[in-house]
């Protein structure tokens, strides 16, 4: 009744009267008030006048799965959703549901992650309530050697959905980090289960810092998130899908030539590193270079004094020759 009587305040265009909603869902008035007074417990902004009844004023930062279900507005992406107040990792519980055969787009997200990961292995930072730890699970049938495009597609997404959304003027290092002043608010972690020439599944998973006040030792000189950065009071709800909307639209942009062709000039435009002097850290060869934007494939270009390289994503970090960036 919960959820049902959330939609219903959701979908009036002001007060919805007591007498209404008891008609409406067959039940007394002491069981509406109930429901309002858990609604209103879980971060619903709920006003009660006399003679007016009940109007949906506000809603703080609520992520669950009800929730996440009822602001979803994209085609694919979510068509399931499951939500854990906490799980060991997002890419985790994604590839159980791959295995499990869950369906292409079904969409993983966590409350909190005891056991976030970074590329090689490395921590992800995953507190509590300040952000959004998620994971989609995809079966395409392109070939196992242009899965690592998707990381590329996905740090698009989320780079213009923070910025049409909170007019933050996020950039990307590349490959899968977004950065905001220098500082990394969001990584992306793309991982898959092959045949020789197939795709059993992917899995991309996203963690965005939203609203961190500080971070751990390790991981305070180059975080940051939105809430430092002046991005105001988030939803992580209304994020996620802005997210997920943007990513289908790149996405199939990507399917079509199976490349990224038509997004690469966009790429490029967000890419923090772009003209600049970067240092790549190739476990073999180190080398330093000009970042000149990416291929059609995802690699990065660097102009060095031997010339121009290309340089797969794999086990590659780049780093600005001062910094981070
Ligand atoms: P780089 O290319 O910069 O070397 P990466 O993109 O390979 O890094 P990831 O593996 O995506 O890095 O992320 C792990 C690293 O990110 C950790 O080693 C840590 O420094 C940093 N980190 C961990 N948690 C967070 C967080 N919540 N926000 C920002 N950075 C974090």
């Amino acid at each position: 009744m919960k959820t049902e009587l959330l939609a219903a305040l959701r979908s009036a265009e002001g007060f919805v009267s007591g007498q209404e909603l008891c008609d409406k869902f067959g039940v007394s008035r002491t069981a509406v008030w109930k429901s309002i007074q858990k609604l209103k417990a879980e971060g619903y902004q709920i006003e009660a006048v006399p003679n007016k009844g009940y109007c949906l004023t506000g809603v703080a930062d609520i992520l669950n799965k009800e929730e996440l279900e009822n602001l979803r507005n994209t085609e694919w992406t979510g068509n399931k959703v499951v939500y854990f107040e906490v799980t060991d990792s997002t890419n985790i519980q994604a590839k159980r549901l791959g295995e499990e055969g869950w369906p292409h787009g079904t969409l993983v997200v966590a409350g909190r992650q005891e056991a976030g990961r970074g590329r090689r292995g490395r921590t992800w930072e995953s507190p509590g309530h300040t952000g959004v730890f998620m994971t989609v699970l995809l079966r395409p049938s392109f070939l196992p050697g242009q899965a690592s495009m998707l990381t590329i597609v996905a740090a698009m997404a989320v780079t213009k959905a923070v910025r049409v959304k909170y007019g933050l003027d996020v950039q990307i290092k590349w490959p899968n980090d977004i950065v905001l002043n220098g500082r990394k608010i969001c990584g992306i972690l793309t991982e898959m289960n092959t045949e020789i020439d197939a795709i059993n599944y992917v899995v991309i998973g996203i963690g965005i810092n939203v609203s961190n006040e500080r971070f751990g030792d390790d991981t305070a000189k180059v975080a940051t998130s939105l809430r430092i950065e002046g991005g105001g009071e988030i939803r992580r709800a209304e994020l996620i899908w802005a997210v997920w909307e943007a990513f289908e639209a790149y996405y199939g942009n990507f399917i079509k030539t199976g490349d990224l062709q038509g997004i690469k000039h966009e790429y490029d435009g967000y890419l923090v590193n772009i003209d600049r002097q970067v240092r790549v850290l190739d476990q073999k060869e180190p080398f330093t270079g000009t970042a000149r934007g990416i291929t059609a494939h995802g690699e990065l270009i660097v102009e060095t004094d031997e010339g121009i390289k290309r340089v797969s994503s794999g086990e590659v970090s780049v780093r600005g020759i001062f910094g981070y960036v």
